[in-house]
């Protein structure tokens, strides 16, 4: 994956939006789901470029993720997820980065991720309402970076060893970062093409799927609506295991 580090490398660091507040009406997620279907449209309208060929299957790894995510020997479970949490943020932040040019308040007044599909945040009161996506976006990585951040949380010195409640954490995390791959999936594939970084973001995107799945972080009602029906990147998700890029 060195060659995919490299390029990730040379695009334009990530930028906050000048019309997205940073502090005010900030509160922590909430671990409970969020997720807003609304009503089903008569018509789904046009299929999703990203599970049209030949983007579907446009990748820098070819073949199965399983090797990939399975843990090193002598190394700590905590510790191997840890890492790899760690990396998941930071690509998907150079990918967002790249992005945030398109991701307006104006473009994208909701954090959709299907045609009916929109998360949502919890305000003062814990109530959950809709935010434009670049403000729920950077909820998700502020939230994040201070939690990396936090040594009782991320322990980084040694003899320190991660709390009881990291496996909980870990869930939390992955559903979020999750569902900014769902928005920028769902909103901004058009523009993920246009700069040619298609089999990059479907090579980050896979393997955070095959990690989830490996270590039971993937939470599968997040992909589908209380009719049972995959939406935005569950059909994706689906897919790619019809495809063998994904364990059945
Ligand atoms: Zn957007």
């Amino acid at each position: 994956m060195s060659g995919f580090l490299n390029s990730i490398g040379r695009l334009r660091a990530p930028k906050r939006s000048p019309t997205t507040p940073t502090n005010a009406g900030f509160f922590e997620p909430l671990p409970s789901p969020g997720v807003d279907f609304g009503t089903l449209p008569p018509s789904p309208g046009p299929r999703p470029l990203y599970l049209c060929q030949p983007f579907v299957k446009a990748a820098l790894v070819k073949g199965s993720f399983k090797t990939i995510v399975a843990p090193p020997k002598y190394v700590d479970v905590n510790e191997w997820v840890a890492i790899n949490l760690f990396d998941f943020y930071h690509n998907l932040n150079h990918f967002y980065g790249v992005l945030t040019d398109f991701c307006t308040l104006q473009n994208c007044p909701t954090m959709s991720a299907g045609p009916t599909l929109n998360f949502l945040w919890p305000d003062q009161s814990q109530r959950l309402v809709s935010l434009p996506a670049p403000t729920y976006i950077d909820f998700v990585m502020s939230w994040l970076q201070k939690l990396l951040d936090d040594e009782s949380v991320f322990p980084t010195k040694s003899g320190r060893d991660f709390p009881q409640s990291f496996a909980y954490t870990a869930k939390h995390i992955y559903k979020h970062l999750f569902r900014v791959f769902a928005h920028l999936y769902h909103a901004h594939f058009e523009t993920v093409l246009h700069l040619s970084i298609e089999a990059h973001f479907n090579s980050l995107f896979a393997h955070f799927l095959a990690f989830g799945r490996e270590f039971d972080l993937l939470v599968i009602k997040e992909l589908m609506t209380p009719q049972g029906l995959g939406q935005g990147v569950g059909e994706l998700a689906e897919k790619w295991r019809e495809m063998g890029v994904l364990e059945a």
